[in-house]
């Protein structure tokens, strides 16, 4: 990235700034942390159509910053909940190309998250479409995103993951709608933790040269994710930290 661009995402920064407050886990709230799509074909180098082709610093810190608070969340016996990215290979989701077929590694949670499989705070999600809000509906109507807010009296949700600016969002957003609408009693906050959260690169200089091709600058979608998200009421944090009050 040339130096004129990354000015220039700068100023749109300054044009929509997002205040990022730090957040402290005292257990005094009983908070529930949701991982959306921290799964290879969207996290791991080489894992299919919609993974990072090179290794990407972004979507690298927030594995990072996700398996930490997984790890602290499972040492406390906390919830959580996982969704996964996961597609039926007739079924296809347009505008995107094939990605995380269900049964290959690409719907799998990364290798530093698949403890998760066997940790019983720990809720497993597939879901077949971008929003993990609808995608955790049953056949029967039943919902297993509200389920598990309400059996566990879930008071705020972390949200951390992939992509900020497109399952993140949507799952923030009707989750927020869903709050309003007084579907998710006892939920009060939708938290998301930036570095928890990254989204792809996709520069303009290259997609300049590919006919229909929408640009998707990583720090600015990023940026402009997070901005979205609090627009609709979730609180942005900057920090997490375990501690007492
Ligand atoms: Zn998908």
């Amino acid at each position: 990235m040339g130096s004129y661009s990354l000015q220039t995402i700068e100023l749109l920064k300054n044009e929509i700034p997002v205040e990022q407050d730090s957040l402290l886990l005292s257990g005094d709230v009983k908070t529930g942390l949701v991982l959306v799509d921290i799964v290879n074909g969207f996290c791991t180098v080489g894992s299919g159509n919609l993974a990072p082709q090179a290794p990407d610093k972004q979507i690298s810190g927030m594995v990072d910053e996700s398996v930490k608070l997984a790890k602290m969340f499972c040492e406390k016996k906390w919830p959580i909940y996982a969704l996964l990215d996961s597609h039926h290979p007739d079924i296809p989701e347009p505008p995107y190309p094939p990605h995380c077929i269900a049964g290959t590694d690409e719907s799998k949670l990364v290798p530093d998250l698949q403890f998760l499989e066997n940790e019983p705070n720990a809720t497993l999600r597939c879901k077949g479409c971008i929003d993990g809000f609808l995608g955790s509906f049953e056949k029967d109507g039943s919902n297993v995103f509200v389920d598990w807010v309400k059996t566990n009296e879930i008071k705020a949700i972390l949200v951390v993951g992939i992509c900020t600016d497109i399952c993140v969002l949507d799952f923030v957003c009707s989750a927020l709608s869903a709050r309003n609408r007084g579907l998710l009693t006892p939920l009060k906050d939708v938290i998301v933790y930036s570095h928890g959260c990254a989204t792809f690169d996709f520069p303009i200089h290259v997609s300049r040269n590919i006919k229909g091709a929408l640009a998707h600058p990583q720090e600015l979608m990023h940026h402009i994710g997070l901005y979205m998200a609090k627009g609709r009421g979730a609180k942005v944090v900057s920090e997490v930290s375990f501690g007492t009050e």
